[in-house]
């Protein structure tokens, strides 16, 4: 999508909302462009001066000025390409840029590279951003499939769900210092072991949930646009998107339980 840059906004400006795209050549996976498109749609819908600015490698234009970041998937090799840039480069001004108040969503592979460390499994460590208290190792297989979420009450979400879809390698277990984005009802989410998915830590989320995220999930769009502006925005017609929703989770509450191989 090219940067549709519509004036020079600020981050404190209530008539506009800039989205950071990080990387959208290399970490870009499984649709997930589509969540920077429901951010950008959203809040033109609202009446919002929407901007996405392109952050590649080098980039660092209007950091300062960016409310919410997205950082997409991307396989070990895409991660690799991209992990200098993102230390040399990205890392300060992004972590200005949240405690600021800016907001970030990041998927799977940029998931991964904002904890404390990403492990491959040929062993190859990636010492992440520290801006989530998670850590992550490759697991044996890979984790593909459908996925439903019970949201952390916490968020105040409703629907109390989320659905999408799942393909990693890494399993991530959080520290005290994130909360579980919710509890997986179906698929495997961060680990295959303790039920959860995703992590969450005051505007920072991180997710496993491809799909892409967020046209299935416009409340949680909304709730990233609101925490970004500091305000409450009108409600849309989101009949068409919360369908999709609806059938996901009646889809995937007819199939048989994960443990049934016939199931995945
Ligand atoms: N390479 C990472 C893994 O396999 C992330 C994959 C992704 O972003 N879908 O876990």
């Amino acid at each position: 999508m090219a940067a549709a840059i519509l004036g020079d906004v600020s981050r404190g400006d209530p008539e506009s909302l800039t989205i950071g795209w990080l990387y959208p050549e290399l970490m870009n996976i499984y649709g997930d462009r589509g969540n920077v498109l429901t951010l950008y749609q959203r809040a033109r819908w609202r009446g919002l001066q929407a901007e996405v600015v392109d952050l590649d490698k080098g980039a660092t234009r209007a950091m300062d000025r960016v409310d919410i970041f997205f950082f997409g998937g991307g396989q070990d090799r895409e991660q690799a390409l991209v992990y200098d840039d993102l230390i040399e480069t990205k890392a300060v001004p992004l972590a200005r840029a949240l405690e600021e108040g800016a907001v970030i969503l990041a998927i799977c592979g940029g998931y991964q590279l904002l904890g404390h460390y990403y492990q491959t499994a040929e062993g190859q460590r990636f010492p992440g951003l520290g801006l989530l208290d998670v850590r992550t190792e490759a697991g044996p297989r890979r984790c593909i499939g459908d996925v439903v979420v019970d949201v952390d009450p916490e968020l105040g979400l409703t629907p109390p769900t989320l659905v999408g879809f799942e393909n990693h390698s890494g399993r991530t277990f959080l520290g005290s210092g994130a909360r579980p984005l919710g509890r997986v009802r179906r698929g495997r989410g961060n680990n295959e072991e303790d039920g959860t998915e995703g992590a969450v830590a005051n505007n920072i989320f991180g997710s496993y949930l491809h799909g892409s995220l967020l046209p299935k999930n416009p409340h949680l769009a909304d709730l990233m646009i609101e925490r970004a502006k500091r305000c409450r925005l009108p409600r849309l017609d989101d009949r068409l998107e919360l369908a999709a929703h609806r059938w996901i989770l009646e889809r995937e509450a007819a199939r048989r339980p994960l443990g049934d191989a016939r199931a995945r």
